[in-house]
């Protein structure tokens, strides 16, 4: 049991003003795993001047001086890792063995580590002489004070993709995690304190979206937010960001498509495309959650289909050989249910999984990983995000047409595209709305820029692309 009944304010632990406490529970057992303290006013205005005071003198260090901090921190997360990642098991429910400690604890990490080399490499001041001969200055420097808002499916990669660019921008901030997924946010925040940044460069508060979010974004010292989570919390911090004329960052959802092209390598991208799919149980904003196939090759593909869900060992995170865990809460679960019922009674081809708990698993947040095919695109399941192990297969008549499925959500976060031709596969690719795509089953790469078009975002993350959000820009003239 857990008890986080502190927030990390100012380079200490403090106890909150407020003692509203909130279980967190475990989704593989539905048991209390722990507790924490939801932030009031007076909690997210003592973070925030804390962010604000220390603000003066980080946003003037050197680049030397930010490298030590991210060194620094690379160094006591390695050390963490494994704690990192039981806190993500516990919270979130991503197995551990195969999920939380080789992926998702590592991809905090890796981010750190990416943010270092970017860093190095950035122009943070360049000379532009102008046709007079007089030298002028291009200046990037840190936005202010910042607000964090992360979610409960990657936590602390997410966290590691806002903090890292932050630290290495000398901008201060303060960390909202979910309520739901808190307990790898304190473990990254000892990590913090194990790497002695200087006082009040991060906080941590521990709140719920609806009262410690809101209160923090909306804070007239927030110069800039960056927030990932469901478009519906994005639009209402886009709201909040104009009212006060702060900096936005949004990394939001997404209906990822995944093209496969007549000539592609069928047995390898479907089993690739459902693995993909099902992995942290759905919960990736970018999972390819439509497959898009020719329509004469539909029969094929559900098969491989079938065959693939086979190879899911769904069940206990604790177990070294469970591939796919339970959904990530209660609230989570009955989402994910009642969208794939919704499916069903919108006449989709059930071909594997459904609505009834996995037969062998009595407790806890569990669905079948499920398939549908013979998908419309006009169809709920097909335009919703549902964040869930659940794999919709649609049929196309031909390149054109596959292309304008693809494009045809409000969302634009990623997509992928398999042909035997991997020329044939860009060139496709380049049509597609979509700020990520990957081709023949490529692997991601974190100095990349990672965001959406449409719906799914504003800017961009990872690497120089992640820095860019928290920098302003001067012109020093003369
Ligand atoms: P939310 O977007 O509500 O939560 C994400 C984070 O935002 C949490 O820290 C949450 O706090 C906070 N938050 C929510 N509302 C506000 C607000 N008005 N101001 C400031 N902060 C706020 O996601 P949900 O947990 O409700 O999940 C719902 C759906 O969102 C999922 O089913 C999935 O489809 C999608 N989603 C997408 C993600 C992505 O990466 N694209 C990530 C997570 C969810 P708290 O949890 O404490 O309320």
């Amino acid at each position: 049991m857990r008890d986080y009944n502190q927030h990390y304010i100012n380079g200490s632990w403090k106890t909150p003003f407020s003692s509203l406490s909130c279980d967190v529970i475990n989704p593989a057992n539905e048991e209390v795993a722990g507790r924490i303290i939801l932030a009031n006013e007076q909690d997210v205005n003592r973070a925030v001047e804390s962010a604000k005071a220390a603000f003066t003198s980080y946003s003037i260090s050197t680049v030397a001086e930010r490298v030590e901090i991210l060194q620094a921190i690379v160094t006591a997360y390695s050390k963490r890792i494994d704690d990192v990642a039981m806190a993500i098991t516990e919270e979130m429910g991503a197995p551990y063995t195969t999920l939380s400690q080789p992926m998702q604890a590592q991809a905090g990490l890796g981010h750190f580590v990416t943010m270092i080399e970017a860093i190095q490499a950035f122009p943070f001041e360049q000379e532009v002489p102008n046709s007079q001969g007089q030298m002028n200055r291009i200046v990037r420097e840190s936005v202010g004070v910042c607000a964090l808002i992360t979610p409960w499916n990657w936590p602390v990669n997410q966290i590691a993709c806002k903090v890292a660019p932050a630290l290495a921008a000398g901008c201060t901030m303060v960390l909202k995690p979910s309520e739901i997924a808190p307990f790898s946010a304190h473990v990254f925040a000892e990590i913090i304190a194990e790497a002695g940044l200087p006082k009040g460069v991060f906080n941590l508060i521990d709140g719920s979206g609806a009262e410690a979010g809101a209160t923090l974004t909306a804070h007239p010292d927030i110069d800039m937010i960056s927030f990932t989570g469901s478009t519906r919390a994005g639009i209402a911090i886009g709201h909040v960001a104009a009212e006060g004329i702060k900096g936005l960052a949004l990394e939001l959802g997404g209906k990822s498509a995944n093209v496969l092209l007549d000539d592609c390598d069928f047995p390898s991208q479907v089993t690739g495309g459902v693995l993909m799919m099902m992995h942290n149980t759905g919960q990736t904003c970018t999972a390819p959650s439509r497959m898009l196939v020719p329509r004469d090759k539909l029969a094929e593909v559900e098969e491989l289909a079938k065959a693939a869900c086979k190879q899911i060992v769904l069940g206990d995170p604790m177990d070294p050989e469970t591939t796919v865990g339970p959904l990530s809460s209660p609230v989570q679960f009955d989402k994910v249910k009642k969208l794939i019922q919704v499916g069903i009674d919108e006449g989709a081809k059930l071909i594997t999984g459904g609505v009834e708990r996995p037969t062998d698993l009595a407790k806890g947040c569990f669905v079948q990983p499920t398939v549908f095919s013979n998908v419309n695109n006009d169809m709920t399941v097909a335009r919703e995000e549902i964040f869930g192990p659940v794999l919709c297969i649609l049929p196309y008549d031909d390149e054109a047409d596959a292309i304008k499925i693809a494009n045809d959500t409000v969302y634009g976060l990623a997509a992928s595209v398999s042909s035997g031709d991997p020329e044939r596969a860009r060139k496709v690719g380049r049509q597609l709305r979509a700020g990520q795509v990957k081709i023949n089953g490529a692997s991601g790469d974190y100095s990349l820029p990672f965001g959406g078009y449409k719906q799914s975002g504003i800017g961009r993350e990872w690497g120089s692309w992640g820095l860019e959000e928290f920098l302003e820009v001067k012109a020093l003239i003369g």
